[in-house]
């Protein structure tokens, strides 16, 4: 238990472990290692051997109180988890760049809110206060309005590292917070005029009536995601070569 300000409620409160992604979405006894900047520097990240780092029990964070806990756990992590099986399932059965398919008996609008909430979690306690309507978002289980201005995208993972980005500014993109832990990658994308390109975005899930028998058709790419660069999806074999080129 630590102290501190809980990322939904906002009060100071005792604060406990929270699974990011949830336990049961597959982030139980996961070992996990994440590349330190020093390695990156190193250019040795392409063969990272965990050593220091390794962490055992899942990926989290102290972030919440026990009540916002275990609002997200009746009201988000049942859906989330029965879409991360589904993520899963497709990951280990197929080969494949890009798929389409037929998912059935899910709430995506419950299933959006839980990818809110990681969002808000993997941040520090200004994230809210920079972007309110997300908090608003996720407190209320049944709103659906959320400003144009946010837009939330989806891909399938498999390879790589876990990418736990919280809010980076790009020149680019805008403001851009970026989640990756196998089955799924999460990206939130926060004041860009421009669609990020070959992701599928799933903001539109907020408009689904808030009910766990929805069916739909979605398709989704699949990326690696070995260095730790908001929406980088190089393969190893690219990374390399770049890393060649500049030397020259
Ligand atoms: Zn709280």
């Amino acid at each position: 238990m630590q102290i501190g300000i809980c990322r939904l409620c906002k009060k100071e409160k005792k604060l406990s472990f929270e699974h990011i992604p949830p336990r049961v979405a597959f982030n139980k006894n996961t070992r996990y290692y994440s590349i330190s900047h020093s390695d990156f520097a190193n250019q040795s990240f392409l063969d990272y051997k965990p050593t220091g780092r390794v962490q055992q029990g899942g990926l989290g964070y102290y972030t919440l109180c026990r009540d916002c806990n275990s609002f997200l756990n009746n009201n988000y992590v049942r859906p989330f988890s029965k879409w991360a099986n589904v993520g899963m399932d497709i990951n280990l059965k197929y080969d494949f760049q890009y798929i389409e398919f037929e998912a059935n008996n899910q709430n995506p609008l419950r299933i959006l809110k839980q990818i809110v909430s990681m969002f808000i979690c993997m941040n520090d306690v200004y994230f809210t206060e920079l972007y309110p309507e997300l908090l608003d978002f996720t407190l209320d289980v049944k709103k659906t309005e959320l400003p144009d201005r946010y837009k939330i995208y989806h891909y399938l993972n498999n390879e790589g590292q876990i990418r736990t980005l919280g809010l980076t500014f790009t020149n680019m993109y805008g403001a851009v917070c970026e989640l990756t832990f196998p089955p799924f990658g999460y990206v939130l994308n926060i004041d860009n005029e421009n669609e990020l390109n070959h992701l599928t975005e799933i903001t539109g899930w907020r408009n689904y009536e808030d009910s766990r028998n929805h069916s739909f058709t979605i398709g989704l790419y699949r990326y690696p995601t070995h260095i730790p660069i908001p929406l980088d999806f190089r393969s190893k074999e690219e990374i390399k070569n770049a890393i060649k080129k500049s030397r020259y």
